[in-house]
């Protein structure tokens, strides 16, 4: 039986950052995965990410061979196309990766601080003693052989699935399911175009509730004639198959005519608040496994690496004080949601907005400028919201049959607001944790109220 100080489920961007901040320090760390060493890194995703994370996280930025194009803004289009706003700022400048490279880097990265991988090694189950997880029980994919892993910390960061996360036992106090309604069900391809895109510094977004009920479609450049274009939808009931979207409805425009696929493929991404708690007795979670994604516009490699490198600082000041409960491990509930996570929140209350707005009010208020650029850049990045709802545009809704929409635009500023002040009340211990927990899920239930009917 093999011990570590960590054990660390997944070596994605979230996995890969917790294991180099624990080897880092000193510790004995292991991460697996099961994937084969030389595919960790290939995952379906829009590969975006922005340049500050490299800066607060003081991560080396992508070399030239992890890069595919650099980005300095972002184009949204309103759902007839008529109306398009192109965001930029020094907040989106930012890098579509070469994601193979890019993880593969991470995990080299981690390797030479000293952490072990075990590669196609699948986690199947959290090894539990006195209500406190302390290995797991892993399978060897070459030999189908079955080994637990002893570890006095165990990190659970193996993406959506959340293969450790979905069973552990619910006193431990984290959260095991997510909702559907939470999730968007995506599709991607790589493809490669007749020509190049006219433009290669903008990742282009289409809000287009018909297509993509709930979520949009994205065309970003990659190098050459190539992009990656895909779409999500919200997993609510009865929601359309993405793949099927996407080649009705997007790849049959002109743009793509002659084009060729290169790879395609499926994934989900979860685009609400992070958990409401990511840590119990012997156990942190990070990345898509804690819901550590911005849901706006689904980002989560940032997410998941500032998730994984607080969730490794943690892990090492436990270990160095010899106390591995939930109330060790606390900080790491603090330190995320003050980081990223009451953003998140927000931009929660911004994307049940954005999913319950027709496509003819939103062609409407980007027409009327009721939404700007510099709403959208703020969504994106969580900073409050203010709309613009000046007497110009009061009198512009007066034209307008649906009313509702000023409404509702009016109450996602003070939602918003309400929200990320909520969040700075996050209990500094599990002692308020209950009440905490009980607020936060009556004020989404209030959001949801006044958002959607
Ligand atoms: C279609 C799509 C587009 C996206 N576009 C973007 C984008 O443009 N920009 C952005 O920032 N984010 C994007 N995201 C989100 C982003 O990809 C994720 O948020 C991010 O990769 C999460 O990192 P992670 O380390 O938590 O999980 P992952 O990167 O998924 O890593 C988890 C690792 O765990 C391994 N694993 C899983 N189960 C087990 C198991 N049982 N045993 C052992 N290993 C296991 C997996 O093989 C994997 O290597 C997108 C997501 C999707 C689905």
């Amino acid at each position: 039986m093999d011990k570590f100080d960590v054990i660390i489920a997944g070596a994605g961007t979230g996995g890969s950052l917790a294991a180099r901040t624990v080897a880092e320090a000193g510790f004995r760390v292991c991460f697996l995965d099961r994937k084969k060493r030389a595919d960790i890194g290939k995952k379906v995703c829009g590969d975006a990410i922005g340049r500050h994370h490299f800066s607060n996280l003081g991560l080396k930025e992508p070399t030239s061979d992890e890069v595919e194009c650099f980005m300095e803004g972002v184009e949204i289009y309103s759902p007839d196309q008529k109306t398009s706003y192109v965001v930029k700022g020094e907040e989106l400048y930012g890098f579509v990766l070469n994601r193979h490279r890019f993880g593969q880097r991470l995990i080299t990265e981690a390797e030479d601080a000293g952490a072990v991988l075990y590669d196609q090694t699948q986690v199947l189950d959290p090894i539990l003693e006195a209500e406190r997880v302390c290995g797991v029980k892993t399978k060897n994919l070459k030999t189908q052989s079955e080994k637990t892993l002893r570890g006095s910390l165990v990190i659970e960061a193996s993406g959506f699935m959340a293969a450790l996360r979905k069973k552990l036992p619910p006193n431990l106090g984290i959260d095991r399911t997510v909702d559907n309604q939470d999730v968007e069900a995506c599709y991607r391809e790589i493809r490669s175009l007749n020509r190049a895109l006219d433009d290669k510094t903008l990742c282009q977004i289409y809000l287009n509730q018909t297509t993509t009920p709930g979520g949009y479609y994205w065309v970003f450049p990659k190098k050459g004639n190539r992009v990656n274009v895909g779409l999500g939808v919200a997993m609510v009931k009865g929601f359309p198959r993405p793949k099927d979207q996407l080649y009705q409805h997007v790849l049959s425009q002109p743009l793509f005519a002659g084009s060729s696929i290169i790879e395609g493929g499926a994934w989900y991404v979860p685009t609400r608040r992070p958990l409401n708690s990511m840590v119990g007795n012997g156990v942190l979670v990070v990345g898509d496994a804690a819901c550590q994604v911005n849901p706006i516009h689904g980002g989560g490699i940032g997410p998941s690496m500032i998730g994984g490198k607080l969730a490794g600082e943690t892990a090492v000041k436990a270990l160095q004080e010899g106390i591995l409960t939930r109330e060790a491990l606390w900080e790491y509930n603090t330190r995320y949601i003050s980081d990223y996570g009451a953003k998140q929140a927000g931009l929660e209350v911004f994307r049940i907005l954005l999913q319950s707005v027709s496509d003819e009010d939103l062609n409407y208020g980007m027409h009327h400028r009721l939404l700007t650029e510099e709403d959208l850049l703020k969504a994106s990045l969580g900073d409050d919201i203010h709309f613009s709802i000046t007497e110009k545009a009061r009198r512009v809704f007066k034209g307008l049959k649906n009313i509702t929409f000023l409404r509702k635009l009016r109450n996602t500023s003070k939602l918003i607001r309400e929200v990320k002040s909520w969040y700075q009340n996050y209990p500094s211990s599990p002692a308020g944790f209950e009440k905490w927990k009980t607020r936060t899920d009556e004020l989404f239930k209030k959001t949801l109220d006044q958002l959607t009917k």
